[in-house]
């Protein structure tokens, strides 16, 4: 009985004790631990700001770290180096007219001046670069950054070494399920509830701002079939098994106005198994070209991605190889695959001359020869009579073995619409008034990229945005 009684007191005073200790409380809170928050957490945390991130799964980096990582920035000296002429506003014109004039042209012209600086905040923390400037898949110019890290790891270890210097405490296994706002759809918002790994539920208010960070819904098969149904359950995706949406939904529910949720954007260079971006043998358009399953090309593989993926949907099979030789391999390449793995696990197939190659993948010898030989003449007279490939991506023939064809196929990769916010990146709700104390950066928001985003845009979007949301929650 005593035993009881004791056991019983002892629950009374944890009660209590947790009782008392009531809601957490920070100056920021931010929601999600990939790049736009580990970004916006390091911004709002320099300033003085007690931060804490709260991701739900139980690692860092969401799509962020899952990406090719490259950054799309003007930076006019190693452009000039290699004979690129470029601006801001080519950028912005790319940007918007990329997406088809959708996207808000204060966000894109805050994105564009934005690049540079952020790309130099990254490198004065310790981000590393290769000095050639190159082509994203669907970035439309050459003025792609690509990191010495693979994949996005070069970010997430960047912001999170940053964040933990400026004091940054990091909640993994913390599902954040609701925001608070003073009344249901007005008034300022103090915080969020969420849910830790034990089921525990916990509050945790914000005296200055709560920053969204929490990526896309591409995972999340229902949410973006409600929103693109042509799409179809079984595509293949890119993203990581966190990007659910839940972020976006939340923000409706306590007022927020969303932006451009049907356009959803699927990437030509799915692993057919996978889904995800990794295994192939060459990473910049310079370096390749693509044919159907009869040895054909059948695209202009510099345009934009979604033009790519129409592309590969009207080939049989709707599927597509890209075929490079000897000197447009990227060994390693930007997720840090190494060709010899590839080879050995069947991913890229090598040929010493391209009838072997075609043999291994299965399309006719000679149209393949025919077509690079093609492809050859196009290069030497410098222009794309074709396809109407761009000259700044029609410099280096495809001749010297052994060549190599990587299959690929379409996959979910980015949800452009999202949470609509102004260049101060804060969230704006129905009746298109701010919402106190919410911020939001990253693929959870839109209006930034249109209906197409360009490749590389991703990562300038999280730096831009996410730095904007993290300073201005913070004051
Ligand atoms: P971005 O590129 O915009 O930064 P990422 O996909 O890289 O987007 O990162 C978003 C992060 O937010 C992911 O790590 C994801 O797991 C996390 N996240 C998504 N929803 C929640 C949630 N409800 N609570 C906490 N974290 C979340």
């Amino acid at each position: 009985m005593k035993k009881l009684l004791l056991v019983a007191c002892l629950i009374v005073c944890l009660f209590h004790t947790c009782a008392a200790a009531g809601p957490l409380e920070y100056d920021v809170v931010v929601v999600g631990g990939g790049g736009a928050g580990l970004v916006a957490a390091t911004a709002a945390a320099e300033q003085g700001s007690s931060v804490i991130v709260l991701e739900k799964m139980s690692y860092l980096g969401g799509n962020t770290i899952r990406s090719g990582g490259v950054i799309n920035a003007v930076d006019p000296e190693p452009q000039k180096a290699q004979g690129i002429e470029d601006s801001t506003d080519l950028h912005f014109k790319h940007t918007y007219e990329g997406g088809d004039n959708k996207a808000n042209p204060e966000l894109v012209r805050t994105l564009v001046e934005g690049a540079l600086p952020a790309l130099q905040r990254a490198l004065d923390r310790g981000l590393k670069i290769y000095p050639e400037i190159t082509t994203a898949t669907g970035a439309l110019w050459p003025r792609t950054h690509r990191l010495v890290e693979p994949a996005g790891t070069g970010w997430i270890r960047v912001y999170s070494e940053s964040a933990a210097k400026a004091g940054v405490e990091i909640r993994k296994d913390t599902k954040v399920v609701s925001l608070l706002r003073e009344e249901p759809l007005a008034g300022r918002v103090y915080g969020v509830k969420a849910v830790d790994k034990a089921g525990n539920e916990l509050e945790i208010h914000a005296r200055r701002g709560v920053v969204m960070a929490s990526g896309g819904f591409g995972a999340d098969v229902k949410l973006r079939m409600q929103h693109n149904p042509t799409l179809g359950p079984d595509t293949p995706t890119t993203n990581h098994p966190g990007a659910t949406g839940e972020g976006i939904i939340m923000s409706q529910d306590i007022g927020a106005a969303v932006t451009g949720m049907d356009f959803i954007q699927i990437h030509p260079h799915g692993d057919p198994k996978l889904g995800d971006l990794t295994g192939r043998a060459s990473d910049f358009v310079q370096k390749y070209i693509y044919v159907n399953i009869e040895g054909k090309r059948f695209v202009n593989e510099a345009e934009r991605r979604d033009v790519q993926v129409a592309g590969i949907m009207a080939q049989p099979e709707t599927r597509m190889f890209i075929i490079n030789d000897k000197n447009g391999v990227s060994d390693p390449n930007i997720f840090g695959d190494h060709l010899d793995d590839l080879l050995a696990a069947d991913r890229v197939q090598q040929g010493d001359t391209l009838a072997e190659l075609a043999e291994k993948i299965g399309v006719p010898a000679a149209a393949l020869e025919a077509t690079v030989a093609r492809y050859n003449e196009l290069v030497k007279q410098g222009k794309d009579v074709d396809f109407g490939r761009p000259e700044n991506t029609l410099q280096q023939t495809i001749e010297t073995p052994p060549f190599y064809a990587t299959p690929r196929v379409p996959t979910v990769h980015h949800t452009m619409g999202g949470l609509v916010i102004n260049k101060e990146a804060q969230v704006i709700d129905r009746r298109g008034e701010v919402i106190p104390g919410l911020f939001a950066a990253g693929e959870v928001t839109g209006g930034i990229h249109g209906t197409n985003r360009l490749g590389g845009n991703a990562i300038t979007d999280i730096n831009v945005f996410g730095w904007i949301a993290g300073t201005n929650a913070a004051k």
